[in-house]
């Protein structure tokens, strides 16, 4: 590990999507310590422009560009730079796998962050994990991959960060519940009689939070919720049962742990996703900084509600799947890919999102007896092979 002038050594860090929402936001927290981390690596799949940006910035060792025909765009941006530049989902893998990477950031969006955050943990990396569909897909495999491994993973979601941050010198057999709050995202209090003439634009419109396009959609449609809980199943190793959400419209209590004594913690914070980030790269340390604090004179009140999943049945498939088990939950990731992606280009209404993942489900859910990366990879692309021709036939 380099030295910095004053002797203290620098963290190298890869960002995995650094082009993205979480991506920058990384980025912006690594312009506050210089002298503590250093950005080895960067991925994007093709906004060149940015990455090079980045690039030139932060001096990484290597960037990536998952789009291989714009390989040869990147190399003339950053000629003469000495930056080594590769191309394709496997150039990922490799950017996570770096020697002098200490800390892996996934923040990838979708499937397409299993693979290197795989390779991530092969390598005996640090994971700050933002990509939740690696654990919705694959998280008992991760479980036991970091142990076989010897690699550390901390959650970035700002739910996961705040309970991971609550069970801090807890002993594991005194927690009761862990209680995920949701925002309710954008139609908590739209009548569902006019949930078919939703548009893209509106919810892409999320109250408390600025996201990607496929995470703010999943939001709307509390999906995202539904993956947080079973991110948090395999992340904690605590079962479904014990998982609940309520819905808190501010965003202020980011989630909750309930413990045998009846006690329960809380982590709350203004909704900004530098704090997690921040934390899960500075962890077990807290590092001062700049973000945004509570205003308590202003903060009026803190509102609770139980979710309603008739209005929004993404939530009830993501528990459906979660007892299903073996391949369901990658099912219901595909399918979830598929039909946001077509929703997002206007293809198939809003409504229709939690139809296509319940015809998934209802077709291609097996039990493997025991799960593998590879199994999981197939029923990914059996889902959306499925999907895909459910959208041709139609799906009503
Ligand atoms: P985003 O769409 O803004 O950014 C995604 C990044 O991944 C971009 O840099 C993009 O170039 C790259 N990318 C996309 N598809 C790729 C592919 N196939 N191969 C390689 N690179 C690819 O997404 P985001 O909002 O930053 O979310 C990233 C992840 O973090 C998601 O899994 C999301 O659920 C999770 N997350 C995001 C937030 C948030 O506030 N944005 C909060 C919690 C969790
Ligand atoms: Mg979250």
């Amino acid at each position: 590990m380099p030295l910095t002038l004053d002797g203290v050594p620098r963290q190298g860090v890869c960002i995995l999507g650094s082009t993205g929402s979480i991506g920058t936001q990384a980025l912006e927290v690594v312009r506050l310590f210089p002298k503590r981390l250093a950005v080895r690596s960067l991925t994007a799949l093709s906004n060149v422009e940015l990455l090079a940006n980045q690039a030139r910035a932060f001096e990484p060792e290597c960037v990536v560009i998952g789009d291989a025909s714009k390989g040869d765009w990147l190399a003339s941006e950053l000629s003469g730079t000495g930056i080594r530049i590769m191309t394709g989902a496997e150039g990922l893998c490799e950017a996570a796998s770096l020697e002098n990477v200490d800390t892996v950031l996934t923040a990838v969006v979708g499937f397409a962050g299993l693979a290197p955050t795989f390779a991530a943990i092969k390598a005996g990396k640090h994971i700050a994990l933002a990509n939740k569909e690696t654990m919705v897909v694959a998280g008992e495999l991760v479980s036991a991959m970091l142990a076989q491994h010897g690699a550390t993973l901390i959650p970035v979601d700002s739910e996961h960060s705040a309970i991971y941050q609550c069970l801090v010198g807890e002993p594991p057999d005194a927690v009761e519940s862990l209680i995920l709050t949701a925002s309710g995202g954008p139609f908590r209090t739209r009548p569902s009689t006019t949930f078919g003439d939703i548009t893209p634009a509106e919810a892409l419109r999320h109250p408390n939070w600025s996201m990607g396009a496929k995470i703010t959609i999943d939001s709307a449609t509390m999906m995202n919720k539904g993956l947080e809980v079973i991110e948090a199943r395999w992340m904690f190793g605590i079962p479904a049962d014990a998982i609940q959400v309520v819905v808190h419209p501010q965003s202020i209590i980011h989630s909750m742990v309930a413990f045998r004594d009846g006690a329960t913690k809380a982590q709350l914070g203004v909704p900004d996703m530098q704090v997690p980030i921040q934390y899960a790269l500075t962890w077990p340390e807290r590092w001062q900084a700049p973000h945004p604090r509570i205003d308590w004179g202003t903060l009026a009140q803190l509102d609770f509600e139980s979710p309603d999943q008739d209005k929004f049945p993404c939530l009830r498939l993501a528990f459906e799947a979660l007892e299903q088990g073996g391949t369901a939950p990658a099912v219901l990731n595909a399918a979830n890919e598929k039909a946001v992606a077509f929703f997002l280009k206007d293809l198939i209404r809003f409504i229709d999102i939690p139809h296509y993942i319940e015809r998934a489900l209802e077709a291609l859910a097996d039990h493997p007896s025991q799960l593998s990366p590879e199994i999981v990879v197939e029923a990914d692309a059996r889902t959306r092979r499925f999907v895909q021709e459910l959208h041709g036939v139609g799906i009503h």
